[in-house]
């Protein structure tokens, strides 16, 4: 076994407590996988009011105190709570932390700008020294910077850095006098050099530059994020510091996620034995009245509604694929105000062949893996995507277009050789997408190919365990590249 890691885990939200997307399920799943290897691995997050109200009674106070934000003084309480072999710290602020955890626009910055403030401040008041910090996104992004250039120094040690990209696209862009008034920073940085970009400053772009190693969650995004398309304007930044730059694919939780022991669906299944597929399918299909007989394929998706996950390409042809093919279509997902409406009429139109939830639904998720044929994911962007790892494990086959993490996930079925995962198509293009579909409606009806790729998909290893391992040598160059 390796040296035991100390690492601090430190992101804007984390499952069981908190979650609007993935990077929740991999602030949950790598320190807990970590924590199986030995490592002491602790993650901090703020205090969102949802924590408060359900797991108030277990709150242990580790600190209670002031500290300063620009010229304010502003509360921090520090509370403590452990769950599944890990140690959480939540940062407790009410002006900041309440129901929204993305309040949007300038009130999101400032409440972000407080958190990286308050996580360095914890330093020092935690039962716990850290080998290594691990930041993931823009949250997070001015860690590095106050790190440097204030707490090392503070702490009398340097500790090194991690930043991990979850997504580019959502970077913490502001004025420059905006974040000076709340973190006091000097002019000097108001530079292409460290904080600017496009006009104002950006907390992604400040991580790139100040944290000592980068990783994001895919080989393929790694390498896509030094091409302007993927790189949403940090592409040179990334490009400059390419050595220092790694992609680690996630995997999911396969205990939370376990077609042969899940609570949350209708019957068990396995690879060998898929007739409880079927009852799910069946229980899915009645749960939203669709009129489709059990042969009827089910494409659904389980997405947040925004542009990155292919919304629009879906809005193109959903109507001609429902009018054209024996095949209904269930959608959970919320988001974008357009496309919520879009989906809403589609589910209005067409009662008898499609489903759909606008909202959030942890529990409707499982059971729409365990009862679907195929999920679409037809991606703008992906950095990594959990939604086509969690269907390949329940034998629905992912429909995907080929892009970051997409691409390394999801074998596309050859037909000369009959090996693949699911299906997918390369061009960002509509009728590209639904020819992808149709070619996976066309194999549904082979049942003995069918068979055979829903077996391959399910006996994919998707566990945290191999990017865990990874994690871990990272964690370990880091510490040795800086002390000796
Ligand atoms: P992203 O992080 O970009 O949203 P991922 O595919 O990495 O996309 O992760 C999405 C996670 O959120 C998956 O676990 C998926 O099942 C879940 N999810 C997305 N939308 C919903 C929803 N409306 N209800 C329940 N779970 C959802």
């Amino acid at each position: 076994m390796k040296d035991t890691l100390k690492v601090l885990f430190v992101a804007s939200e984390s499952m069981p407590f908190v979650k609007t997307g993935g990077l929740a399920d991999v602030a949950h799943t790598l320190p807990k996988t970590l924590a199986a290897l030995g490592h002491d691995v602790r993650v901090m997050i703020p205090r969102h009011a949802r924590i408060k109200a359900e797991h108030g009674d277990e709150l242990e106070t580790v600190a209670s105190t002031w500290i300063p934000l620009g010229w304010r003084q502003k509360y921090l309480g520090i509370e403590k709570l452990r769950s599944g072999g890990v140690t959480y710290y939540f940062i407790d602020n009410e002006d900041y932390f309440g129901d929204k955890i993305y309040r949007g626009g300038n009130e999101e910055n400032e409440q972000y700008l407080y958190f990286c403030k308050a996580v360095c401040e914890s330093l020092s008041l935690i039962d716990f020294e850290p080998d290594v910090l691990h930041l993931n996104d823009w949250h997070t992004g001015m860690i590095p910077y106050l790190m440097k250039t204030r707490y090392n120094a503070l702490l009398g040690r340097e500790i090194p850095i991690l930043f991990t990209i979850h997504n580019i696209e959502y970077q913490g862009k502001m004025g420059f006098t905006f974040m000076q008034d709340l973190l006091d920073i000097p002019d000097f940085y108001n530079t292409p050099e460290y904080l600017e970009a496009d006009g104002c400053v950006n907390m992604m772009k400040s991580a790139l530059v100040f944290a000592d190693r980068i990783s994001t969650v895919s080989p393929s995004y790694a390498n896509e994020l030094m091409d302007a398309w993927a790189g949403r304007g940090l592409e040179g930044i990334i490009s400059a510091r390419r050595a220092d730059v790694t992609g680690i694919l996630n995997g999911i939780d396969t205990e939370d996620f376990d077609p042969q022991n899940d609570a949350l669906i209708t019957a068990p299944f396995s690879a060998d034995d898929l007739t409880g597929k079927r009852s799910n399918k069946k229980a899915l299909r009645d749960e939203f009245s669709l009129s489709t007989t059990l042969t009827t394929p089910i494409v659904a998706m389980v997405s947040r509604l925004t542009e990155q996950k292919g919304i629009s390409l879906v809005q193109y042809v959903l109507e001609e694929l429902l009018c054209c093919e024996d095949v209904a279509f269930i959608m959970l997902g919320a988001g974008d105000p357009q496309f919520e409406g879009f989906f809403d009429y589609i589910a209005a139109k067409y009662p008898d062949t499609s489903g759909v939830y606008i909202g959030y639904n942890e529990q409707l998720a499982h059971r729409i893996y365990a009862g679907a044929d195929f999920l679409l994911m037809p991606s703008e962007f992906e950095p990594c995507g959990l939604s086509q790892m969690i269907a390949q494990r329940y034998g629905t086959l992912p429909i995907v277009r080929e892009t970051g993490g997409l691409i390394d996930t999801v074998e596309s079925y050859n037909e000369f050789t009959g090996q693949g995962t699911g299906f997918s198509f390369l061009t960002y293009n509509a009728q590209d997408m639904l020819e992808a579909i149709r070619r996976a409606l066309r194999v549904y009806r082979d049942k003995p190919v069918l068979r055979r790729l829903k077996k391959s998909a399910m006996a994919v290893d998707h566990s945290f365990l191999k990017a865990a391992r990874q994690y871990e040598e990272l964690y370990e160059t880091m510490t040795k590249g800086l002390y000796g």
